[in-house]
């Protein structure tokens, strides 16, 4: 298989077939960003060649006879092949709908077994599609989205650099149900910086609760020394929330969203684990961050922040 670099998937895409579609952003510009920087490019489009080669191998796990004859020692049923495909990549939906279209046309004849195809989403490349093309997408597999959205905080968006504004999430996420394409967004606690964290979940909240993520994933910033954000930090421009802030503004979060969604904190930058529905679960999580919160002590919490070298 072709992979360039560190790859990153959503936790909850663990049982996905990864395979590369793009690698590198074609944004590469949020100011607390460090995740790509390992590649000698800023973004590569597979070539359709490449593709098609790594379709063939992944073809391979459902009919190699060693793969075939492990299952049956271990009294395994025989293996199926994925239902599911993960482009990776910051970005693949930034392609255009024919090159998607070719892509998803490839994975059909490679692998009858997939249902859907998912990809982490910019909110501009959703913009970048019409409406035609979103529903033709749709049918061809397209699903489940990962839109790395951070914040509905027009402020918090503007200073690092994020390329679109809270209306945007509204209008793009809008068009995404309006073509049956379901999503996730990602949600970046402590992105408003110092003081302003519970009014940066208020503003998110206001701008989530016109959407319908089926789930809401939430990560917590850490200021890598890479970071353009941490020049800014280190030239007095901006100022990091506490730990203590963080879990506060998560509390507000899942206290004002009104929408059903499934919430879940996952990934190395989370302090704790928050899992639920809202809204059912919301006086439970908001509860339980209150307790952690009224015990928790700063300096440990951040020492596991400045011990993190790697998300
Ligand atoms: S869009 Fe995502 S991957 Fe690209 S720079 Fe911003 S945070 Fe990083």
């Amino acid at each position: 298989m072709h992979f360039h670099g560190t790859i990153w998937r959503p936790p909850y895409e663990a049982d996905a077939l990864l395979l590369q579609a793009t690698a590198g952003c074609t944004h590469h510009a949020c100011k607390f960003c460090t995740l790509y920087e390992d590649l000698p490019f800023r973004f590569r489009m597979s070539p359709l060649e490449e593709i098609e080669a790594d379709l063939g191998e992944a073809q391979l796990w459902g009919t190699d006879p060693m793969v075939l004859l492990s299952a049956r020692l271990q009294g395994l049923p025989r293996p199926e092949g994925p239902r599911r495909v993960f482009l990776v990549g910051a970005n693949p939906f930034v392609l255009q709908a024919k090159r998607l279209e070719d892509i998803a046309k490839l994975i059909r004849r490679y692998l009858p077994t997939v249902e859907t195809i998912g990809c982490f989403a910019r909110v501009t490349d959703v913009g970048l599609k019409s409406d035609e093309d979103l529903r033709r997408l749709r049918s061809l597999g397209y699903d489940g989205l990962t839109v790395g959205v951070e914040t509905g905080d027009d402020e918090a968006l503007a200073f690092m650099n994020k390329g679109y504004k809270a209306r945007d999430i509204v209008e793009q996420a809008g068009r995404l149900d309006g073509a049956g394409i379901s999503y996730t967004f990602f949600y970046l606690a402590g992105i408003s910086g110092a003081g302003r964290g519970a009014e940066g979940a208020l503003r998110t909240a206001e701008v989530f609760n016109q959407t319908q993520p089926k789930r809401i994933g939430s990560s917590m910033l850490t200021v890598f020394p890479s970071s353009k954000l941490y020049q800014e930090i280190q030239a007095g421009n901006w100022r990091e929330e506490s730990e203590l802030e963080k879990l506060g503004e998560l509390k507000v979060l899942i206290e004002s969203l009104n929408i059903p969604t499934r919430f879940e904190t996952d990934g190395a930058s989370n302090l704790v684990r928050v899992r639920g529905n809202l809204p059912e679960d919301r006086e439970r999580l908001a509860g339980y961050l209150e307790n952690l919160i009224a015990g928790a002590d700063e300096e440990a919490l951040r020492a596991y922040r400045v011990n993190l070298r790697h998300l």
